[in-house]
């Protein structure tokens, strides 16, 4: 799907349901993504489950980033954790390797 009608799908969820239902439903499929993660770590798992609730976050999430706007301040956060993540695990192995 391309990027604009993705975010035009968001907008119109967004101004139809408002902000309070958008905010509740991340919640909601946080924790449907959480059960399914818990299921599959007992054996009781399945892979398209926990790809659907997957969908499900990545959707709301989309959602919340929009209603805050703060899609550019996300990814600038991402961009400094991982740096520092990288940067870590470089220690981590060095260390490792001694
Ligand atoms: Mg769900």
């Amino acid at each position: 799907m391309e990027k604009e009608q993705e975010l035009q799908i968001y907008k119109d969820a967004i101004d139809f349901f408002g902000n309070t239902s958008q905010k509740i439903m991340v919640i909601e499929e946080m924790s449907e993504l959480t059960k399914e993660l818990c299921k599959e770590l007992r054996d009781r798992g399945n892979t398209e489950n926990i790809a659907d609730e997957l969908a499900d976050v990545e959707i709301t999430l989309a959602q919340i980033k929009m209603i805050y706007n703060i899609d550019k301040i996300v990814e600038e956060h991402k961009d400094y954790k991982l740096r520092r993540f990288s940067s870590r695990m470089k220690e981590l192995k060095a260390n490792n390797a001694k």
